[in-house]
């Protein structure tokens, strides 16, 4: 398993990569690379597009980064956990810490639902997906979750899952019919998290700890970070 490097900055493109590929840094990415981390010409960053693995990457330009050029690929695509993370979804900045949470956690897919006390009527899923490669960004991550449209109620999400799902109530808890009818299902586990009401951008921390630990990918010591 090649030395994962977490310390180089990384970029999302969303462009096939291979070697000798061109690729045209949008404004913001200029940006970013040449404003923010200070970086010129020659330097290099990580780039990812979620399929075709992670790559290094030169900067090209001349007043500014305005380019990049792919050099050699440093790590091979990976999958991540089939792990859905399916919550109900909270206001604004809160949403978007409990989605770049679950990224960071290595859910594979974020499925909000609309349960009966959801704070919320609608979900803003391009803001979700703008935190899920944020997210990445920042933590290593290679795959991009997939950010699902919401969920208009429990009943249409009661099938037996393929992988393992995760589900999270409103800040108001389940509705005592959500209740019966989640705990008549013979494909759902009741887990506790312990004596304490967590919050549920907590509660969704904490549960997919525990399912990373149990059945995910932590027990992996070839991934761990420098
Ligand atoms: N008054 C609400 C109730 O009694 O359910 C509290 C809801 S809590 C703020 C939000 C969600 O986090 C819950 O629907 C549940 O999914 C999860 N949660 C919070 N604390 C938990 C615990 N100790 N064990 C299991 N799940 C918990």
């Amino acid at each position: 398993m090649p030395e994962l490097d977490f310390r180089a900055p990384r970029l999302f493109v969303d462009a096939p990569l291979s070697p000798g590929e061109t690729i045209a840094l949008e404004r913001n990415q200029s940006n970013y690379l040449g404003n923010v981390l200070r970086l010129s010409a020659g330097e290099s960053i990580l780039v990812f597009n979620g399929r075709d693995g992670e790559w290094r990457a030169e900067i090209v330009g001349r007043k500014r980064p305005d380019s990049l050029m792919i050099t050699a690929q440093t790590r091979p695509q990976d999958r991540l956990p089939d792990i859905a993370y399916v919550f109900a979804p909270l206001k604004h900045a809160r949403l978007d810490y409990m989605v770049q949470k679950a990224v960071e956690m290595g859910a594979s897919k974020l499925q909000p639902v609309l349960t009966r006390f959801t704070q919320v009527s609608r979900v803003n899923s391009e803001r979700m997906r703008a935190n899920v490669i944020e997210a990445a960004e920042q933590c290593g991550i290679i795959s991009l979750a997939g950010v699902a449209e919401p969920m208009r109620a429990l009943q249409q999400g009661l099938t037996a899952p393929d992988g393992v799902d995760i589900l999270i109530g409103p800040e108001g808890g389940f509705a005592e019919e959500e209740r019966t009818l989640l705990l008549r299902q013979p494909q759902i586990l009741r887990l506790s998290l312990g004596p304490r009401i967590l919050r549920a951008d907590t509660a969704g921390v904490a549960a997919l700890a525990l399912v990373q630990a149990a059945l995910g990918d932590w027990a992996r010591p070839d991934l761990e970070p420098g």
